[in-house]
């Protein structure tokens, strides 16, 4: 095996993506399948052996209780995902994910990785990236970088073209998550201006709303529907909102609690559907370009990415506020693992991207809670103080210094929040730091308090005394769903367990896939006997014993070979 090789990542929602720098050119590693996305899906199979990707997928509505999709959303939580008869976390769920990915690229590029930058929305908090830096080390790679999706897909857009100066705003709706990004190109140089988001709106939200459009038309309550059966609805409605980008009316039948349902949709009756949704993608659009303090009107170029940029509606809301017709790209769904393997290059220093240089910024703000003298003097609690604004470029350090507000006061307790509220308690908590003080009279200590946004979006603080220059950095991380050093590692050990299963790997998918097109080109005897082989590689790899299986492939190979060289008709 050759030296390591940092690989890009887009951990999707629905889909996720690997990509790799060939000649000074990020590509997209396709998967076992051949295929460029990989289903963000995890799944046991009938044997209790993991299955990731399209043949989980598969089994999505038939299998929907060993079946796991859509965790990217609960990513920073403490939700637990049932698989066999144990639970598991967001974090662990795409920990398999990556592990998968990783395995693959190792075995199509027969190259070690150890390394990976993986994207993020933009719009993630501090616990959200995280967990996702944790779900890669779980995975056994090493996760310097974190890049905003949409900034990867701006970098994608803008290297192919290094000439110009312009203003780009991108517009990423993804399956869970929407961004906004704006920026501005000098030549090379790539400066992030402004982000906004949500990331609890994308793709999969509008095709709930198709599902509770059709339940609701057919008398029906999403709570006495069969699991299957609501599986089944919402492939559906899946197909009826894709085919409709292009059509004005679809129908189709679909068998709910035993009765043949139509399911007919307009184009139009979708527009109104999808109404509160197009509502929340506005504001986010206002506020990005707000922040960066432009008017549409300076906007050269719109750039759309992510799949549920697809939906007509989507797209007549973005021209309409923009005031220019948006460009998508052939593959709206490769740009941000693209830019994540260029992203990759840029930090491995590779001499293909030393011209660029891309600036980000942080898509929160950050600071702490604090209190106030209200009317009579009498002390409120729950106010936001923010150190760190929003749009900041990063890495950013601010520092601001706090006072003591009751007599004899001996310890400061600084309380980290995360988020755009005046009041705390609508903000994220992301943790506390204790510092000790000397009791003096209120005011007469001061704490300076430093924040630093490293460049992947996360928190560094640090407190000082301003008495004593006794420093304190030991931020007490208080979010759900992020793990310890301890639970990474016991968290690890818990997923070798979970083994993937051998019609799962590359090298036998290949062998498989090379013995279903020799099958085809032969006839009679030879077929026959061809079969037979197939069919006992087959059984090996069924029966999941390592050492069947080569004997199995050993006496299958040589015929494949023999045959391929042949060329028999
Ligand atoms: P993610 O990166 O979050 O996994 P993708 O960028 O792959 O998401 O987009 C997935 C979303 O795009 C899904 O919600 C899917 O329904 C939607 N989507 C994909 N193709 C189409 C299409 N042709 N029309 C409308 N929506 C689509
Ligand atoms: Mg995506």
């Amino acid at each position: 095996m050759k030296n390591s090789t940092i690989i890009g990542i887009d951990l999707g929602t629905t889909n996720s993506l690997v990509a790799v720098m060939d000649q000074g050119r990020p590509r997209i590693l396709p998967n076992s399948l051949d295929k460029n996305l990989t289903p963000s899906v995890v799944g046991l199979c009938d044997e209790g052996k993991l299955i990731v990707g399209q043949s989980a997928r598969n089994r999505l509505v038939t299998n929907p209780g060993e079946t796991v999709a859509l965790f990217k959303r609960h990513m920073g939580t403490d939700k637990r995902f049932d698989l066999g008869g144990k639970s598991y976390s967001a974090v662990e769920i795409s920990a398999l994910l990556l592990r998968h990915l990783k395995d693959e690229a190792q075995e199509r590029l027969n190259t070690d990785i150890v390394e990976a930058v993986i994207s993020v929305p933009a719009y993630f908090n501090e616990s959200q990236r995280r967990a996702t830096k944790q779900a890669g080390e779980i995975a056994g790679l090493k996760i310097e970088r974190l890049i905003n999706e949409p900034t990867a897909a701006a970098i994608f857009h803008s290297s192919a073209d290094l000439a110009r100066t312009k203003t780009v705003l991108v517009f990423d709706l993804g399956g869970g998550t929407l961004d906004v990004t704006i920026l501005n190109q000098y030549q090379s140089v790539i400066e992030i201006i402004a982000t906004a988001g949500n990331h609890r709106l994308g793709g999969e939200d509008l095709t709930d709303a198709i599902v509770a459009y059709f339940l609701k038309e057919h008398g029906l309550s999403q709570s006495v529907v069969d699991r299957t059966e609501l599986a089944k609805l919402r492939h559906h409605s899946e197909y009826i909102k894709r085919s409709l980008l292009h059509k004005d009316s679809v129908s189709t039948y679909a068998s709910i609690e035993g009765v043949s349902r139509l399911l007919v949709l307009t184009a139009d009756k979708l527009t109104s559907i999808f109404e509160s949704h197009l509502q929340q993608m506005l504001l986010v659009l206002k506020q990005a370009i707000r922040d960066a303090g432009i008017l549409t009107t300076q906007l050269d170029e719109v750039v759309l990415v992510g799949g549920a940029t697809q939906t007509r509606a989507v797209v007549d809301l973005v021209r309409k506020y923009c005031g220019c017709e948006p460009l998508r790209h052939t593959n709206p769904d490769e740009a941000i693992a693209l830019g994540a393997a260029l992203q990759a290059a840029l930090k491995a220093k590779d001499e293909s991207v030393k011209d660029l240089i891309l600036t980000d910024v942080c898509s929160h703000s950050l600071g702490v809670e604090v209190v106030t003298k209200g009317w009579g003097g009498h002390i409120q609690s729950g106010f936001f103080s923010s150190i760190i604004d929003r749009n900041v470029v990063v890495p950013c350090s601010r520092e601001r210094r706090f006072f003591t507000v009751i007599d004899n006061q001996t310890e400061v307790c600084l309380k980290v929040y995360q988020g755009e509220h005046r009041r705390v308690e609508n903000n994220l908590l992301l943790g506390e730091l204790f510092v000790a003080v000397e009791a003096q009279p209120a005011g007469e200590q001061a704490v300076d308090v430093r924040f630093s946004y490293d460049i992947n979006g996360l928190l560094e603080v640090v407190a000082k005394v301003s008495s004593t220059g006794l420093t304190q950095s030991k931020l007490i991380l208080l979010q759900q769903g992020v793990l310890t050093e301890e639970e990474v590692v016991e968290s690890r050990q818990r997923l070798e367990a979970l083994k993937t299963h051998p019609r799962e790997k590359l090298a036998n998918q290949i062998l498989l896939m090379r013995a279903e097109r020799v099958y085809q080109m032969t006839l009679g005897q030879l077929r026959e006997h061809l079969e037979y082989l197939i069919r006992q590689y087959e059984y090996a790899l069924d029966s999941q014993d390592e050492r069947r299986i080569r004997v199995a492939a050993a006496a299958l190979l040589p015929l494949l070979e023999q045959l391929d060289t042949e060329g028999i008709e």
